[in-house]
């Protein structure tokens, strides 16, 4: 007889790990495991099946389509040799004997599409795995990728994420920017993943949609299974499995407490009509906010605290010094149209007028890879950000007229990531020359002195920027990626997180030279990267000359309050102080912590549970 497993009553687990987004969420788990698709069998009706074979028809034919892209592309950067994979691949989905088998089975076993492909498929796959020959094993490879593709069109790629019905904790071996925005839809209370790292674009996002999430907890997601409760404590970096009802109670009343100060936002900071604060001794810092688009909650989050935070209603309210418009680009298959986005870049221009609107250009790629792009062994240092506008001029064009129309009230910036080159910006800034003729060629109207910057996220944009100077009219320091970039440390790798030291001096001087070369020049600099928001970090940012701070929504009230009790001319020395002499981030760190020690300011600088090995109290299980 085979007797019910016997399920007990599970012990209390704690597991510690970074903490990506501020707050504590209780609730039960939701387990997420992003599994290759498969399609389940049953019979169609007979009248149902010509409609099946268009379906798979139609599957056969984006598949190919999405095929020959990404070989046209390889072809272009990695030559012929290696895009032939391609080609065997669109010999593979062109194959007729594959094909006909495919609709033999749906026509005669009444088969679903999506069955047959995968049964049809996954037999052809399993005979290539069994071969002794490598080659034949990795075509096995890509049966798998075709199979894929096909099954995402016939099973409808939305059904691959399941919804959340009931309020709850999302738990992932790891979660991509995408996932994190679509569940944040429906019932997401918080996340916490095994992978990632602080500055990883979905732990960003997390801090934008204002949910509290852990990253970096190795392994906990093996041991949590969908409905165990959970405490998510956003502030000491700790997972609780299963708590008993003391710690339960204890984290109930500190979450109302958490919950209440939230919504207290106090007078405004800012100086009347401007995003500017002072500092003690009145030198000027603008501040500004970051925007993860496609999420409607971070607009009207944002929108909201701009209130608050300058203490009005209508004009006063802060900017936006980044717009990260590829997460727009997550919640859809093919890139949109260039109504489509001008109708959202024209809807944040209006909404925030009249302060400035930062338009960056599509900054795909890394770990912000669409679904059925091309895979890259190295993401981060691949085809990324501007590289991919400069290859793709259909697309680069339709993004900066649709940009470009939405600038007439004379409040948009454009901004280009990840530029490495000047060859670069030159041809980025001839794309722009292009689209303005096109649009006044159509009688369109735009913003002619629309002012262009660019991110200064890799090395050697910040070591060449006086070059760029005469180029551009602001630069913007992208410290999340200057410093994995200086420091070759992978932003979203848990494994090396403790390497990942925005406090580096390495990473400092960069951003030193960037401010330098700006102030030479003539042109504004601000810094739009974590950075920014990292207390610790505010006398030195500061310090440097910034002038524009642009962080999460959630974060200006903080910053705010940390500038007015900051003196210029202090941190001026301070940052001076630690360019000189630091050869470490400990030795960074020792210097600032004694500067807000003699000023007794360290209580306010250290909301550490941020960051790892500052804060993020990592608790042993
Ligand atoms: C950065 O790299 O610091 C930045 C702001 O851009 P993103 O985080 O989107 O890469
Ligand atoms: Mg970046």
């Amino acid at each position: 007889m085979v007797r019910p497993p016997h399920k007990e009553a599970k012990e209390t687990l704690r597991f510690s790990g970074i903490a990506a987004s501020r707050g504590i969420a209780i609730g039960p788990a939701y387990r997420y495991e992003r599994t290759l698709l498969n399609a389940e069998d049953h019979q169609l009706a007979l009248n149902d099946v010509g409609r099946e074979i268009e379906r798979f028809d139609t599957a056969v034919q984006k598949a190919r389509q999405e095929i020959e892209k990404v070989r046209r592309v390889a072809e272009q950067k990695v030559g012929t040799p290696a895009s032939s994979i391609f080609e065997a691949q669109m010999m593979m989905v062109s194959d007729e004997f594959i094909l006909s088998s495919i609709r033999q089975r749906i026509k005669e076993e009444l088969k679903p599409a999506a069955y047959a492909v995968d049964f049809e498929l996954s037999s052809h796959q399993h005979v290539l795995e069994a071969s002794e020959n490598a080659t034949m094993r990795d075509r096995a490879n890509d049966i798998e990728d075709i199979k894929q593709r096909l099954l995402r069109y016939l099973l409808d790629r939305k059904k691959w994420l399941s919804k959340i019905d009931v309020p709850s904790i999302l738990v992932a071996t790891n979660l991509t920017p995408a996932d994190a925005i679509l569940f944040a839809r429906s019932s997401m209370l918080g996340f916490a993943i095994d992978g990632g790292g602080v500055t990883s674009h979905v732990a960003i996002l997390a801090r934008s949609l204002g949910i509290p999430a852990l990253v970096a907890l190795h392994s906990a997601s093996e041991h949590i299974e969908t409905g165990d409760t959970l405490i998510l404590d956003g502030e000491r970096g700790e997972l609780i499995v299963c708590p008993d009802s003391e710690t339960l109670r204890g984290y109930e009343q500190e979450q109302s407490l958490v919950l209440g100060t939230g919504a207290d936002f106090g007078g405004p900071l800012l100086e009347a009509g401007t995003s500017v604060v002072r500092t003690a001794d009145g030198h000027p810092i603008s501040i500004l906010m970051n925007l993860e688009f496609g999420s409607e909650i971070a607009i009207i989050e944002a929108e909201r605290l701009s209130q608050a935070v300058t203490g009005t209603n209508e004009e006063k309210r802060l900017g936006l010094g980044l717009v990260r418009t590829e997460h727009f680009l997550l919640l859809h298959d093919e890139f949109p149209t260039e109504e489509e986005q001008n109708a959202l870049y024209k809807d944040l221009a209006d909404r925030f007028f009249p302060a400035p609107v930062t338009l960056r250009t599509f900054d795909v790629g890394g770990d912000k890879v669409l679904s059925g792009s091309y895979r890259e062994d190295n993401p981060f240092l691949g085809w990324r950000g501007l590289r991919i506008s400069l290859d793709e001029p259909d697309l680069f064009l339709a993004q900066l007229r649709a940009i470009l129309r939405a600038s007439v009230r004379g409040n948009v910036k454009i901004m280009f990531p990840m530029v490495t080159t000047a060859d670069e910006l030159t041809r980025a800034l001839e794309f722009v020359d292009e689209a303005k003729a096109t649009l006044h060629s159509n009688g369109e109207p735009y913003d002619e002195r629309i002012p262009i910057g660019i991110m200064v996220e890799v090395p050697s944009a910040a070591i060449l920027a006086d070059s760029f100077v005469p180029m551009v009219d602001y630069f913007s320091i992208g410290s999340n990626d200057l410093t994995q970039y200086a420091l070759a440390v992978d932003r979203g790798n848990d494994l090396i997180a403790s390497l990942y030291q925005e406090l580096h001096p390495a990473v400092l001087k960069l951003i030193c030279m960037t401010a330098e070369a700006g102030k030479r020049g003539g042109k504004p600099v601000s810094i739009c990267g974590e950075l920014g928001s990292y207390p610790l970090a505010t006398p030195i940012v500061v310090g440097m000359g910034i002038e524009e701070i642009s962080v999460s929504p959630s974060a200006v009230r903080s910053l705010a309050t940390r500038l007015q009790l900051l003196h210029y001319s202090e941190c001026k020395a301070l940052a001076d102080r630690v360019l000189a002499n630091s050869f470490s981030p400990e030795d960074v760190k020792r210097q600032i912590l004694q500067f807000l020690s003699e000023r007794q300011l360290i209580d306010i600088f250290s909301e550490t549970a941020l960051r790892p090995g500052f804060g993020a109290r990592l608790i042993k299980r």
